[in-house]
């Protein structure tokens, strides 16, 4: 009998797991993928999208690869119920499936009850931080936008996916700003105290590209929204906008719940990251945005990319009865635009440290672009199709 690895969320930690574990196996071991989407929507890419630089097309893939290439089996459909005793995963279309292994990247679900008045008006304040709909949405508010208007955007407090991602959106709505709306501001409001990432780099692009347009409020907790008049209530202020997105606080895809697993500070799954499986729970692992992260880890597509390799392989080799990787490493890239011509980033390598039982960085690799520079915007779309590439085969 083959072994049958289950695989939940079809993003970017899930989708290269599945394609891993059937290549690094030789097809030795069966794979179902479920993901409730039919198809993968970036988003890294998707603030391109909102700033009216690149259309949804760009950022949208099929996963016919994994299935035609890899021989991974799709099921495109929901998990409603996890049984860790059974080893059984129940979908909301009534099949279930029983594993030998099971691996959950869902990415994060919003923490919306947090921010009071913004449940159900994502129509009217959109997020904007998965990726679809809501990506378009932003866009169409920012181009109905009148002249002279006023783009906000709150970020939440830290950790949330994508550090640098909210000040490239800044970026690239007000590179939009400067072609179509002139005299339109650009508010970021943060409830953090500083620029969470490549900090320099961003002020000094601002500077050069945005002077009178992007304005910086750092402590700016959001207390609550009135949807009807898109104000945003903050701790020190009441911002009204002609545009409001709003990033609400993040915790680990919902579906993380259903193993019964305690999250830490409410909010992201411990696991042992020598091999991916979650604190207590043997059979079960968790990576991507969802996992607690190793010091200085970011919540990213590339981090999520790398750990599905150390989950797939650990899997492999813990279902052959052999020891994992002692040493396993990962590295993490994460490009920003500040325009439509210019990119920045940042890079780190971490390597798995047994006397902490954690990932630590390495000192002295990676490192942070000098300056933003049009060389680093074609990396960046290269990375883009790269990551694509090697997450769905
Ligand atoms: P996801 O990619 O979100 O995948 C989770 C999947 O699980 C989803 O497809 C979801 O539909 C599915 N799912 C969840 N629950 C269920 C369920 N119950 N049943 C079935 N399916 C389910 N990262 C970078 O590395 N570089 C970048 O440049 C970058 N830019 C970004 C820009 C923006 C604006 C944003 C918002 C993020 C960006 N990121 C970037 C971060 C990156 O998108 C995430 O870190 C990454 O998607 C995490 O991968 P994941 O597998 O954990 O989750």
């Amino acid at each position: 009998r083959k072994a049958h690895v289950v695989v939940v969320g079809g993003g970017f930690g899930g989708a290269s797991a599945a394609k891993y574990l059937r290549l690094w196996s030789d097809g030795r071991v069966r794979v179902t993928l479920v993901e409730r989407n039919a198809r993968f929507i970036s988003c890294p890419m998707s603030n391109l999208v909102i700033g009216g630089l690149q259309s949804m097309a760009h950022i949208t893939h099929d996963y016919a690869g994994l299935r035609d290439r890899h021989g991974v089996r799709l099921v495109h459909d929901s998990v409603t119920a996890i049984d860790t005793v059974a080893r059984e995963v129940r979908l909301a279309g009534g099949e279930r499936l029983h594993y030998d292994r099971l691996l959950l990247s869902p990415g994060i679900d919003f923490m919306t009850e947090a921010v009071e008045g913004l449940a159900g008006h994502e129509d009217r304040i959109p997020h904007a931080w998965k990726a679809g709909e809501q990506t378009l949405l932003l866009h169409r508010q920012l181009a109905a936008m009148p002249e002279g208007g006023v783009f906000a955007i709150h970020i939440p407090k830290a950790p949330f996916r994508c550090p640098p991602g909210p000040y490239e959106r800044a970026s690239l709505v007000a590179d939009y700003c400067l072609r179509h709306k002139p005299r339109a501001k650009v508010l970021v409001l943060d409830a953090n105290a500083d620029i969470q990432s490549k900090k320099g780099l961003f002020l000094a692009a601002w500077k050069a590209r945005y002077p009178n347009m992007i304005e910086y409020r750092p402590n700016n907790q959001l207390l609550s929204v009135d949807a009807a008049t898109r104000t945003a209530r903050l701790e020190f202020e009441d911002v009204k906008a002609d545009v409001l997105n709003v990033i609400p606080p993040q915790r680990a895809g919902r579906v993380a719940d259903l193993i019964g697993s305690h999250l830490a500070n409410g909010r992201w799954v411990p696991v042992n990251w020598l091999t991916t499986e979650v604190a207590d729970m043997p059979n079960v692992h968790v990576i991507g945005d969802a996992a607690l992260p190793a010091p200085r880890m970011p919540k990213s597509g590339h981090m999520a990319n790398q750990q599905a390799k150390v989950a797939a392989a650990a899997i492999l080799q813990m279902l052959a009865d052999q020891p994992p990787n002692p040493a396993p490493m990962v590295m993490n890239t994460c490009y920003s635009f500040v325009g439509s011509d210019s990119a920045m980033h940042v890079a780190s390598v971490h390597r798995f440290d047994a006397a902490e039982n954690t990932f630590l960085p390495v000192e002295g690799a990676g490192g942070l672009s000098a300056v933003a520079s049009p060389a680093e915007a074609a990396a960046a779309q290269a990375w883009a199709r790269n990551i694509w590439a090697d997450t769905l085969g």
